[in-house]
């Protein structure tokens, strides 16, 4: 199969669909990948490094999409790509239909097989194209907070792992899933003392198992939130009730009652943020400050980190490129249930339920 991987176009997007190793792994299977050149420019990849994997180097977006059988990429087609898309071409990507009709109608109309990575399945249930970036925001979070805690960033200027004599920073995690427990993994390598309050049992005795005593677990109600929010010097939001808007745990008034230079990082903010005050930010100016509590709140966290992500992402997307790739669409869906849920739009028409039934569509 040819596979094609264009350039993203989306503003301060710098991951790449396919990495070069990905790109060896796809021609050892006895693939071609057609790559537009400065593709991998975002992640310290050269055009020599693609072509030394194995690629051809092409010199714009609309090469790639005349020629490939499947474009491989990491944001939603944006308009002027999805014009390029054509009748029974695999497109294996990020999509987020549900909010965005105006992609949905286009896709419907280009007749592609659209699999987007956030509906594929796993195994042992999740999301497992999705979790990667909740990997990175949540190891992200506490390297973020752990900046603003600094004076110049009006932070209380304390340092998140004190020192012998001086006690850690106080950091509450609300929320103990994917997000959470990455949090919980830098914040404690750096010596803070973690609290994650969560309200699924079963995720608060896996948590116990993981971290033992060097992160408290409590039960999330509004009182222990109150409790926990009224010390802590760095809380990270990190909730999700899927399918759903975050909701709003840390009210107007729980962060008028925080330490003047405490921080909020709400990762959670894609999902419009899990504090009452929290808008969301970009990489360019990332935080600002409410009744002194230093907000930050950047809604794609992992872009910042393009090269480590796009690997990470990489990491679990090859699996499924290479069996598109090898098998054909047909085959590859009929036999692989969790790829099959990533099908949202094929050759005309809505596949994913809550994307037909959220636009009007016949499912
Ligand atoms: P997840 O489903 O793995 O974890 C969410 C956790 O929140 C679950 O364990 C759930 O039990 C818990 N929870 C729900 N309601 C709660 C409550 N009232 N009190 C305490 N805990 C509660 O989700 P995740 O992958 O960790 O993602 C968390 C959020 O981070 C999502 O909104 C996701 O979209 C977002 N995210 C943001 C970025 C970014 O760049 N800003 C990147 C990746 C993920």
């Amino acid at each position: 199969m040819l596979i094609g991987v264009p350039k993203e176009i989306k503003t301060h997007e710098y991951r790449v669909g396919l990495t070069p190793t990905s790109v060896r792994e796809a021609t050892a299977h006895g693939h071609g990948v057609i790559v537009e050149t400065h593709a991998g420019e975002g992640i310290g990849a050269s055009d020599e490094d693609y072509r030394a994997a194995g690629a051809e180097i092409v010199g714009s977006a609309d090469d790639v999409f005349a020629r490939a059988e499947m474009v491989v990429k990491v944001k939603e087609p944006q308009a002027v790509e999805r014009k390029k898309l054509k009748d029974g071409q695999i497109l294996f990507t990020y999509l987020h239909l549900a909010p965005d009709p105006d992609q949905t109608h286009d896709l419907v109309e280009s007749g592609a097989v659209c699999i987007a990575y956030e509906t594929v399945t796993g195994p042992y249930g999740g999301l497992p194209l999705l979790a990667p970036m909740s990997q990175v925001a949540g190891r992200m979070s506490v390297q973020a907070g752990a900046h603003c805690l600094e004076k110049e960033q009006g932070g209380l200027g304390l340092l998140l792992g004190g020192v012998p004599g001086v006690p850690p920073a106080r950091v509450v995690i609300v929320g103990g899933g994917v997000v959470g427990q990455h949090a919980a993994v830098i914040a404690t390598g750096m010596c803070a003392e973690v609290t994650i309050l969560e309200k699924n049992d079963h995720t608060m005795q896996m948590l116990d198992a993981r971290f033992g005593p060097r992160v408290k677990t409590v039960f999330s109600t509004r009182t222990s939130v109150e409790e926990e929010i009224g010390q802590a010097d760095l809380v990270i939001g990190a909730v999700l009730i899927p399918g759903a808007a975050a909701p709003k745990l840390v009210s107007r008034e729980m962060v008028a009652g925080m330490k003047q230079g405490s921080v909020i990082v709400d990762v959670a903010i894609d999902q419009g943020g899990c504090a009452e005050t929290s808008h969301a930010t970009t990489h360019a100016d990332p935080t600002y400050i409410v009744d002194g509590v230093v907000h930050y709140c950047v809604a794609n966290m992992p872009g910042a980190v393009a090269r480590t992500s796009a690997i990470a992402l990489n990491n679990v997307t090859l699996p499924y490129v290479l069996k598109l790739a090898d098998k054909g669409y047909k085959q590859a869906l009929a036999e692989d249930p969790h790829l099959l849920a990533g099908l949202n739009v094929y050759r005309g028409r809505i596949t994913y339920k809550a994307v037909a039934e959220g636009l009007g569509y016949d499912f």
